[in-house]
Formats: structure tokens, sequence, C-alpha cells
């Protein structure tokens, strides 16, 4: 890191800040509360760059205007996501820079733009991450729940039945999951998520995260369930649900390496493999591949 020791003060020269470059789109991260959490370098790139696509161009004029920036804002959404892509990409190979910026967070994390960036990409322009808040990571980082393997999974379908399909295909995963969920529908949610994963499962949740009623808590979800229901305000405003993974899918992880760590240091793959699926009843599949894994690292 990149920390000057005695004078502190250099932390606003030029020298630290980008230089907007021609031919490059930014992908600038803005706060998702509070206004405060806009890091130096997003300052800096969105004073100089050319445009700003925006995804709602109101919204983010009263950024701009507390930022004291002089607006350039284009519209970018899902509506007219095909049309503003390519007279973007052709501003960018005419030269512009150009920033993207969401309505909070990081663009792309369940926001638009992933097609202006792969055609930037295949347009061979240049891309450059200008990072900052992330609900889901600033959820993660404050859940108390395991971070060295997670998953992050968007929003939920909003149809029930589509949902508990949904919520099926991770019910035995190991890594730590992600939600993205919207408050008119958290504490349905909440149940469908007690019916896949059980009412143990311990779960992180993270409201109104940097805003004045914030809520961050790490509960069992039967009784986060009831802490939600008690109380109508836990039921407003932004939410991210964080669930612990599978811990019984955790342990035998943890054993069958343990196991394979010490027999393929004396035996071939074949026969480590055999003994450890006698010793936990684990698939043969499952230990082989982990067998070849461990191998390999
Ligand atoms: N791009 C954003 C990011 O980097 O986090 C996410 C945009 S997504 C359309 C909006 C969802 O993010 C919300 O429904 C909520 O789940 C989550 N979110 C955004 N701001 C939040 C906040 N301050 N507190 C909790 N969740 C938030």
């Amino acid at each position: 890191m990149n920390i000057p020791e005695n004078n502190p003060e250099s932390v606003h020269s030029n020298r630290q800040l980008s230089v907007v470059l021609p031919r490059t789109l930014y992908l600038v991260a803005t706060p998702i509360g509070n206004l405060a959490d806009i890091t130096l370098r997003a300052i800096s790139v969105l004073e100089q760059v050319d445009i700003i696509a925006a995804e709602d161009t109101r919204h983010s004029q009263r950024l701009l205007s507390h930022l004291g920036i002089r607006s350039k804002l284009v519209a970018y959404h899902e509506h007219n996501e095909d049309k503003v892509t390519s007279k973007l990409l052709d501003e960018l190979e005419a030269g512009k820079s150009i920033a993207l910026i969401s309505d909070a967070g990081t663009p792309l994390i369940s926001d638009p733009g992933y097609r202006l960036v792969a055609q930037a990409h295949d347009r061979g322009v240049s891309v450059v991450p200008i990072p900052g808040v992330c609900a889901a990571i600033a959820a993660l980082s404050a859940a108390g729940l395991a971070t060295d393997s997670f998953s992050f999974e968007g929003f939920p379908p909003a149809k029930q039945g589509a949902r508990l399909h949904f919520f099926e295909q991770f019910a035995t995963q190991r890594q730590t999951m992600i939600f993205y969920v919207s408050c008119h529908r958290i504490v349905e949610t909440l149940k469908d998520m007690k019916t896949i994963f059980g009412d143990t499962r311990r779960v992180g949740f993270a409201r109104e995260i940097t805003k004045t009623f914030e809520t961050i808590k790490r509960m069992e979800l039967s009784m986060l369930i009831d802490f939600v229901e008690a109380d109508d305000n836990q039921r407003k405003g932004e939410i991210v649900v964080v669930v612990e993974g599978d811990i019984a899918v955790q342990k035998s992880s943890t054993q069958i390496d343990h196991y394979l760590s010490i027999l393929l240091d004396e035996l071939p793959v074949k026969q480590s493999v055999s003994l450890v699926v006698k010793l936990t009843g684990e698939s043969k599949n499952d230990v082989y591949k982990r067998a070849l894994e461990l191998k390999e690292s």
C-alpha cells in the first residue's frame, strides 16, 4: 500500500489520484448511504471524465452536486442499455473517457453495465475499476460468518415457488452465501430460507448499511424471523442477508482433506480414495475429485 509516512497531506496530491486517460471506461463505485464513503480517486475521476453514464441521472445529479461536479450525465439503464451501449462505445473509440456509476455501490453488482464492459473489452477499450463500497462485501465483513469462501447470489426470485427452488440449489453449499433481499419480501424470504436451510442455520442481517438506522445482526434463522416480525422498522429500507454455509458439509470436507493428506503421502490416488470413501461414506466421485485437486496443489 502506498502510504506516505511523513507527509499526510500528500495523500491528496494528484500523484496519488488518477489522471484520467482518453479511450478509457472507468467503473466508479459510489456510496450506498453515507456520502462520506466516496473515495478520493472516485471524486478525481468523476471530475475529469468527459461523460458520466448513470443509471438514474436525477439520483446521481444529487451526488455530483454534493461533490461540486458539473453535470455531464447520460442515462444508462436496463431499458436503454442496448442503444446506449453502442453510443458510449463509439464515444470511447473516438477518444473520450467515460465513468459508469450506478445508483449506489459498485456498478455491475446487481446493476447495469455488463454489456458495456464486455463490449469494451471486445473493442479493445481500456477498462479501469475505481473500487469502493459494495453492500454485499460490507454485509459479509460484518456478518461474523466464514469469509474464506463465499458466493454472491443477487436477488432471490419474487415468487415463492421459484424462490424455494432457487434456495434448494444452495441447501448443502459449503460456502457462505450473500443475497440481496427486497424489504417488501423479507419475512417470506427468511421463512423460505428456514424451510431449505433449517431453523438453526446462522445468518447475517445487514440493513441500511452506513445509514442512520443501520442494523447489523447475526442470529439463527428462526430467531431472525421473530426479530424482523416483531419490529416494523426491520422490514424497511435496503437489506443484505448472509447465510452460513452447510456446517456438516464443511466438517466432512475438512475430514476428507485430513485423511487424504495423510494417505496420499503413502499411497496411490486410487487406493487413498477407496480408503477415504470407506472411512467417511462420502461419494467416490467427490473424494476422487478432491484427491486430484490436493495432488495438483
Ligand atoms: N451495486 C450495489 C452494490 O454494490 O451493493 C447493489 C445494487 S442492488 C440494485 C440494490 C440492493 O443492494 C438492495 O436491494 C440491497 O439488497 C443492497 N443494498 C444497497 N445499499 C444497501 C444498504 N445501504 N444497506 C443494505 N443493503 C443495501
